[in-house]
């Protein structure tokens, strides 16, 4: 049974490489980023009070997540007998929590990136009112910050400010790699070089389920 746990930065690849892992194995893939804008996009009070933080790269309190995943891996192992998930736990009170759960990952997959490319990667984002994605180094519009689709001018997501991301690569190595400490202790994790090709990266992530 697969119950796989990918973390890294924002900026990593860990939700494309979730996706293309999720397809190998036919098991579903939850992220914790999406499940959390969704929760925003319910509105209300609540939803306003979560975007606040999470626009300025702070973490939500814990039972917001907590609560999230936890439905969600019961229903996925119900459905599906097995998941992955991506983006949590972020911090150590997450880990206890899904420790004290009894549902453990069977396999954590680490992706590492610097804290430079994690800064060019996630600040050259720009996104469209009409949905288009573009990345100023990676993908550029043909036209400076204009969309190829509509011609709007092109934004950049609140938590994709350099303010934003700043912050989130310092919460990471203050409340993330202890964590990661904790899964390489068990035993359980592996490290990737996130700063390859997707394909390389995904092609590294397949060889560890070659042997099992
Ligand atoms: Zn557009």
């Amino acid at each position: 049974m697969h119950k796989i746990c990918i973390i890294g930065p924002s900026g990593s690849g860990k939700g494309t490489q979730a996706d293309l892992l999720s397809e190998k194995l036919g098991i579903p893939t939850a992220s914790m980023g999406q499940l959390l804008r969704d929760k925003v996009a319910e509105g209300g009070e609540e939803s306003y009070e979560l975007n606040k933080i999470m626009e300025q790269g702070q973490q939500v309190p814990n039972d917001i997540p907590n609560n999230l995943i936890s439905s969600w891996m019961e229903y996925a192992l119900n459905n599906h007998g097995g998941y992955i998930v991506e983006g949590y736990p972020r911090n150590i009170s997450q880990y206890e929590y899904l420790e004290s759960s009894g549902d453990q990952f069977t396999r954590v997959i680490i992706l590492n990136i610097s804290d430079e490319e994690v800064m060019e990667r996630v600040t050259g984002r720009r996104v469209c009112l009409c949905g288009a994605k573009y990345h100023m180094k990676y993908n550029p519009p043909k036209h400076n910050e204009t969309c190829d689709e509509c011609g709007s001018k092109l934004m950049i997501r609140g938590d994709n400010t350099p303010e934003a991301t700043r912050a989130r690569i310092n919460l990471y190595h203050e409340k993330t790699i202890p964590v990661i400490d904790r899964y390489r202790a068990k035993g359980i994790s592996v490290d990737i070089n996130g700063e390859q090709s997707i394909q390389k990266v995904h092609e590294d992530i397949l060889k560890l389920f070659d042997k099992s």
